[in-house]
């Protein structure tokens, strides 16, 4: 059996910085484990590329089980199987998230985890295109800059904001989210191209000799006697392999990294006694306080030639294909959300508590599906971003390659419900802004005569959808319901650690990539250093 010093589950956000970080040393032999392919695909470098690979062969394609806050509907989960996981498949947004949120985590049994204490490790990660700030870094793997594409449209957005009284910022990445701003990308600077965690990190260390990256290696349990991770056992190609490790770290994603210690015996005992698992680590918050941020939409038409809906004629579609290629501008070359707004629900929140996103382009909501809408329409979306609703990842049987069960209970919360309902008030407000008289027509979703509480809150429950942000499934702090410590180790075990967004106490109030290659970031730190 081989032996390494640390081996990383999966090649994600986080375990691709984890295992870049740990090999700087050519004294640790590395090995980073992912179940997906290389990241040959080509549509994962396409900016575009996550409305082409959600359902595809390089993305998990869970559901969630039916869920009683949106009348029972089953949402698409959709996470990356491949060399960068999660972020070979994204939008590509990167939100830091607010320094409250990590200020937060600190209060909540999280010593070390601070603004001031994750700030070094966001400026560690990032090579910032944009306009330089202390807060901001210039040598790190991750590339990110502005989106390439602007059009009056996103300028009617951000000026809504304006008329409407908001801020409009720079660069909401410096700490305070608060306000309306252009949109910032993982994107290379010299292409139009996605910068996954994969090609940020992983091509960096090509050529270690002490970094071996295993890919098609579907990781079934982890092998602990006593209190002792030792190892862990994969399946690669039909063939059950394994390895002895002095440290495990799950990087598996908020939806599996609790799968894998499930299916090991680590989570509370007597469900996984139920399924015929032999509890070994008696530990009752594996899998539990799964958050996600979710939201809605109003759609108008426009009325103007200037919404996605043109790139239907063949002719403007080369066009777009031409000025990707040729000049690394247009509007595929960003996935089309180039404008943002972080905006609190109401003044008594301490942070912004609603996300919103400005596409010009409309989606066939009323047809139920995620493809785009047949007319010519933009759409004002937003996303609750300090959710209180709370879900679990549960075990559907004993056998590691079935699907994990995922509730998220959007919309259970009334305080949810609330926030979602002013999301739909308050993208009006931005609609009916002069900015948008050149362009706007009628509103098609969800349509004028929805008004009262009742007919919003349907209409959200019919449509509203994931931001795609699962997390603290693993959740770090110091009680009894908390999976790891302030160290990332998990409790009551020696040798076995979780970094990844599963860790976090409660969801950041922005996307979650940019914080969860933080995490990967500090896991390496924190492992190096005791
Ligand atoms: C469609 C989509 C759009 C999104 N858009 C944005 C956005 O625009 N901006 C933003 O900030 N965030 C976005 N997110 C969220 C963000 O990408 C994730 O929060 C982040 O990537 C999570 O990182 P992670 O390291 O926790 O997990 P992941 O990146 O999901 O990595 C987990 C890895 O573990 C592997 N793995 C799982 N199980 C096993 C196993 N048993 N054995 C071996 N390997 C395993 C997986 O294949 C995967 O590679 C989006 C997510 C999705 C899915």
């Amino acid at each position: 059996m081989q032996t390494f010093d640390f081996v990383v589950v999966g090649a994600g956000s986080a375990g691709c910085a984890l295992a870049y970080r740990l090999s700087e040393n050519p004294a640790h032999r590395v090995l980073l484990l992912e179940a997906g392919p290389r990241d040959w695909n080509p549509l994962i470098r396409l900016p575009v590329g996550e409305a082409l690979t959600i359902g595809g062969a390089i993305d998990w394609k869970f559901k969630t089980e039916p869920e009683n806050g949106l009348d029972g509907r089953a949402l698409d989960a959709p996470r990356g199987k491949v060399l960068g996981g999660s972020s070979a498949i994204n939008g590509q947004l990167y939100v830091r998230g607010h320094q409250g949120d990590f200020d937060e985590w600190e209060s909540l049994g999280c010593p070390g985890w601070g603004y001031r204490d994750v700030l070094p490790y966001f400026r560690r990660a990032e090579s910032w295109a944009g306009e330089p700030d202390q807060t901001r870094g210039t040598v790190g793997p991750l590339k990110t800059i502005l989106g390439r594409y602007r059009t009056p449209l996103y300028e009617a957005f951000l000026n809504a904001g304006a008329e409407k009284g908001y801020k409009v910022v720079k660069d909401y990445n410096q700490g305070n989210t608060e306000g309306f701003a252009w949109a910032q990308f993982t994107q290379e600077h010299d292409r139009a191209k996605r910068c996954s965690s994969a090609h940020a990190y992983l091509n960096a260390a090509k050529g270690r000799k002490n970094l071996t990256v295993q890919t098609g290696c579907h990781v079934t349990a982890l092998n602990v006697n006593g209190n002792t991770c030792s190892g862990l056992t994969y399946v690669r190609g039909g063939r059950t392999e394994s390895v002895s490790a002095g440290e495990v770290i799950l990087s598996a994603g908020a939806y599996q990294s609790p799968q894998i210690l499930m299916l090991s015996g680590i989570g509370a005992a007597s469900p996984l006694q139920s399924l015929g698992i032999t509890p070994k680590h008696d530990l009752p918050g594996v899998g539990q306080n799964l958050q996600d941020h979710c939201g809605g939409l109003i759609q108008s038409r426009c009325l103007q030639t200037m919404t996605y809906h043109q790139f239907r004629n063949p002719l403007r579609a080369l066009g777009a294909i031409w000025d990707l290629y040729v000049n690394a501008r247009g509007p595929l070359s960003v996935f089309p959300m180039n404008a943002v707004a972080f905006v609190k629900s109401n003044e008594a929140e301490p942070r912004p508590d609603l996300e919103f996103l400005f596409f010009p382009v409309a989606t066939d909501i009323q047809g139920g599906s995620n493809r785009y809408a047949a007319f010519n329409g933009y759409a004002i979306t937003w996303g609750i971003m300090r959710p209180r609703s709370r879900g679990s990842v549960t075990l559907a049987s004993a056998d590691p390659f079935a699907k994990p069960v995922i509730r998220h209970n959007y919309l259970t919360d009334p305080h949810d419900v609330k926030v979602n309902n002013e999301g739909l008030r308050i993208a009006r407000k931005l609609n009916s802004a002069k900015a948008f008289d050149a362009f706007r027509g009628e509103e098609v979703d969800p349509g004028v005569q929805c008004t009262t509480d009742a007919e919003i809150s349907a209409y959200n429950r019919r449509t509203m959808g994931s931001h795609y942000h699962p997390s603290g499934s693993c959740r770090m702090g110091d009680d009894d319901m908390a999976v790891v410590d302030p160290s990332l180790r998990v409790r009551g075990l020696n040798g076995l650690r979780v970094a990844d967004a599963s860790i976090m106490p409660r969801v950041t109030s922005g996307n979650t990539n940019a914080p969860s290659i933080m995490i990967g970031e500090r896991a390496a730190d924190l492992i190096l250093n005791g």
